[in-house]
């Protein structure tokens, strides 16, 4: 992971897609960034009518679902460059939809694409990558979240039906969606990670009830039934059919998994976008902002945290374009501890480029007469979503030290008087050599 082989290295992104980056950005600014200001004075149905133009616009320019392939609806571009789009999109929270690469609608899309049959994928995946419905995956639950192999949700097999009983939370976009991806316990007595399975759930399924969009920093008032709130489900004798299963009984986590790295990466991109727009702010305040006899920029701390963000934006970018590119080339499974890497390191960034942009701005900064205050909440939730940082943490440093072992005698390899005696050893003669000279 850390040493890569001697591949051909090539920075340059082709020029016919370089002018429709250029032409994303200009429609993110000029078109996405104003409904910003006024998104929470519309209700979903007026947001979904402000939408479609935008959307028929972006089809109309090619840049449609651009990760996912040709027959699944999108432009076959893969992960670099659904990146460096992304990178644009994440500037703001209102682009992606417009883009057809939102989550939690883009890794459904992905699954239902990897592991539904195809009444599955015509019933359910073809109308969502149209945009025409919208999905919720539905895995947290208030007891179980990092360590997913504690979920309670159980479905039970009854004849040709299955019986879904749980209480799950945080299942993004439920009470705006048309179905649920609901993971449930299937066969508690297999091992750990063979127990549970993934079920397609019409949200209207008897049984079903959204409580509520759980208030939280990013939406610290509860407003039930918009884009992009967090509900809280009971499932309670939720009936489905059979074929309401996704993939095999018991491969819940396996698909998942695919789920989980592009749905990682996928974020990571986009806080690229969210870290570049606070840094704009950033480097903006500094030229103007005068105190203690000089603009801000004069300042060293404020160079040093120009400096310091520049050079840990552009660690975050390269990484996760490398990870993309990884992914591109040898698939998910081969990029999964680079984008953990990602993950952790990408979030922290994010953090700190508009925690320094907030200071900055003093009591304006804190305000919400700028997004950096409302950048900053939605920031914080990205060190627990997808993962907790520690878990990715966790993992990468369980991968690294496979390549590792305990040196024989638990003398370190490097231990400077052992290597010296076997290097006094190897050059005796010439060490008895310089002390006869001497
Ligand atoms: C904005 C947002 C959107 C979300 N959307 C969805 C969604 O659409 N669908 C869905 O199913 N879930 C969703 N989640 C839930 C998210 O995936 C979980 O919050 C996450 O997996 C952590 O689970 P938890 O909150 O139960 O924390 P817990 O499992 O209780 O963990 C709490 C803390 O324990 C510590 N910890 C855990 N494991 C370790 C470890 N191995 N080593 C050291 N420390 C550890 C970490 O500090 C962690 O933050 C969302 C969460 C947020 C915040």
């Amino acid at each position: 992971m850390l040493y890569g082989r001697g591949m051909a290295w090539d920075f340059s992104t082709d020029p016919e897609y370089d002018a429709k980056l250029d032409w994303a950005r200009e429609f993110v600014r000029t078109e996405i960034w104003p409904l910003e200001t006024v998104a929470d004075e519309m209700d979903q149905a007026a947001l979904d009518r402000a939408y479609a133009p935008l959307q028929e616009e972006v089809r109309r320019q090619g840049l449609w679902a651009c990760h996912l392939d040709p027959e699944l609806g999108g432009q076959g571009f893969g992960q670099v460059k659904l990146g460096l789009l992304h990178e644009i999109l994440g500037t703001s929270v209102y682009a992606p939809a417009a883009f057809g690469c939102a989550a939690p609608d883009s890794g459904n899309s992905e699954i239902l694409a990897m592991a539904g049959t195809s009444e599955q994928k015509q019933r359910w995946l073809e109308p969502l990558l149209a945009g025409e419905v919208r999905s919720c995956f539905s895995m947290t639950e208030p007891n179980a979240g990092a360590d997913p192999t504690l979920l309670r949700t159980r479905a039970v097999r009854d004849g040709d039906e299955w019986v879904i009983d749980g209480h799950k939370w945080f299942s993004s976009n439920a009470s705006v969606a048309d179905f649920l991806i609901v993971m449930a316990v299937t066969d508690p007595d297999a091992r750990p990670h063979q127990r549970a399975s993934m079920f397609i759930v019409p949200v209207d399924t008897p049984g079903v009830t959204i409580v509520r969009d759980v208030p939280t920093m990013g939406h610290p008032q509860e407003t039930f039934g918009r884009y992009g709130g967090h509900a809280e489900i009971r499932y309670e004798g939720v009936r489905v059919p059979a074929d309401a299963l996704l993939g095999d009984a018991g491969a819940g986590f396996l698909i998942a998994q695919h789920r989980l790295v592009p749905g990682r990466i996928h974020h990571a991109m986009r806080w690229l976008g969210q870290a570049r727009r606070a840094y704009d702010m950033l480097c903006e305040r500094a030229t103007y902002r005068y105190a203690f006899g000089s603009v801000l920029a004069d300042k060293q701390s404020v160079q040093n945290w120009i400096a310091d963000s520049a050079a840990e934006m552009q660690a975050a970018r390269l990484m996760t374009l490398h990870a993309a590119w990884k992914m591109d080339t040898q698939g998910s499974s081969a990029a999964r501890t680079d984008v953990a890497l990602v993950k952790f390191y990408g979030a922290k960034i994010l953090h700190d480029v508009i925690d320094r942009a907030i200071q900055i701005h003093g009591s304006l900064g804190y305000s919400s007469d700028l997004p950096l205050e409302e950048m900053y909440r939605h920031a914080r939730a990205a060190r627990i979503y997808d993962g907790p940082d520690e878990v990715h943490r966790q993992s990468v440093a369980r991968q690294v030290l496979r390549g590792y072992e305990p040196p024989a005698d638990e003398v370190p390899t490097e231990h400077v008087p052992t290597r010296r005696a076997a290097a006094r050893e190897r050059f005796a003669e010439l060490l008895t050599t310089v002390t006869a000279d001497d």
